[in-house]
């Protein structure tokens, strides 16, 4: 069966319902018939709300399938699936080695959370590739990768970094968020675990905060063991919605993303910008490993505007209609907010607020196109 087919199979209820959607189970408690049950449940059953009723395992179920994985942790957020792991994976006396382009909030978890812990953290330019090895000692224990960097779009060589990471024994995490899982296969690629937020394409329509972290074999257990002693939860309400979300999510990233490049390719010739960043095109830096890693673009990219102060960033931002002033893309409504690159300028930064990233949604891409063309028109002299 091709991708989008199983997408329509995975993850459904076991059982003679002949309901093609898990039942939104809301439990604590869950009775066992007999005294010698209730330490011994059967396998697929839980005497414990927390560990997750049908609608969690079906989310659990169809993403494992998707990636190939033996486990996936859900998480109350997309943040919480990036710091599980790396807190199952670290430990005193460590080192952290992050790509440099990783998303804000994670990096803060790295910079002003672990050390507490006794973990030191080191940023890399997120194009190092196999030069990472100049960085690597026995004290390694993780690799934080997010690819690519949601604000400035460097792709990471994953295998390339993964098989330096593996010959110190450290765990390769991926944030991917950008693929969704669907685009791009980590675990296949060489990571240990791939985590993303389902906040984003997933979950599809801006509604719902979820996380899911995915791992095979010992990095499986281990994840699922964390999940379980930090008390991890999530609700079977938002499970259900993920999963519907789920549903939809290759016609919603293809739509997104032929819109996406037909909005880039006229930005491209506008004068008012001076780069787009945007991984499917021949001109992005990396576009040889996203033709070698991905199956597709998602909606996401950024350009920089050229003659930049921040006043007329915003008011370019100001004048658009269509496009919604916001952070959390991957839902059905395009998205714009003007930025400063986290990473090191001595690794690529742009200047700061001069960049614009662009979610684009499920709109006609010509209103789209239109609405920025008021935008410009704001800012015109
Ligand atoms: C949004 C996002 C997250 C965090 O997801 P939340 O659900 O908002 O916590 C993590 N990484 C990337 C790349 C994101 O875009």
């Amino acid at each position: 069966m091709k991708p989008e087919t199983r997408l329509t199979r995975i993850g459904r209820p076991h059982g003679g319902t002949g309901l093609v959607n898990p039942a939104v189970e809301r439990g604590s408690t869950v009775l066992a018939d007999t005294a010698h049950e209730l330490y011994n449940a059967p396998p697929g059953k839980t005497h414990y709300g927390r560990m997750g009723l049908s609608a969690q395992s079906a989310l659990r179920d169809a993403l494992c399938e998707i990636s190939g994985a033996d486990w996936c942790a859900l998480t109350p957020s997309g943040l919480s699936a990036m710091t599980l792991p790396l807190l199952a994976v670290v430990s005193n006396g460590g080192r952290v080695l992050a790509a440099d382009c990783v998303y804000g909030p994670t990096r803060k978890f790295l910079t002003e959370v672990l050390p507490r812990y006794g973990v030191e953290i080191e940023f890399f330019p997120p194009r190092l590739g196999s030069g990472i090895a100049s960085l690597m000692d026995e004290r390694v224990q993780a690799v934080f990768l997010e690819s690519p960097g949601s604000l400035t779009f460097e792709l990471q060589d994953i295998p390339a970094v993964s098989a330096e990471a593996r010959k110190v024994g450290a765990v390769v995490i991926t944030d991917d968020t950008y693929s969704a899982g669907w685009l791009m296969k980590p675990l296949d690629l060489g990571a240990d675990i791939a985590a993303q937020a389902l906040t984003k394409y997933v979950g599809g329509h801006s509604d719902i905060l979820l996380g899911a972290a995915l791992a095979r074999g010992n990095a499986a257990e281990r994840l699922k063991d964390y999940e379980r002693t930090f008390g991890c939860h999530v609700s079977p309400d938002d499970a259900w919605m993920a999963l519907r979300g789920l549903r939809t999510l290759a016609v919603r990233m293809t739509r997104s993303a032929e819109s996406a490049l037909k909005i880039a390719d006229w930005l491209s010739k506008r004068p008012e910008v001076t780069s787009v960043i945007h991984p499917a095109r021949t001109d992005h830096p990396d576009h040889a490993i996203f033709q070698r890693d991905f199956s597709g673009a998602s909606g996401l990219f950024a350009v920089t505007l050229r003659d930049f102060n921040r006043q007329r960033t915003e008011a370019f931002l100001d004048a658009l209609q269509i496009f919604g002033l916001g952070f959390s893309w991957g839902g059905y409504e395009s998205l714009a907010i003007h930025c400063g690159p986290q990473l090191r300028r001595d690794h690529g930064a742009p200047d700061d607020g001069a960049l614009v990233r662009f979610g684009i949604g499920l709109e006609d891409p010509d209103d789209l196109i239109a609405d920025l063309e008021k935008g410009f028109a704001a800012i015109a002299v």
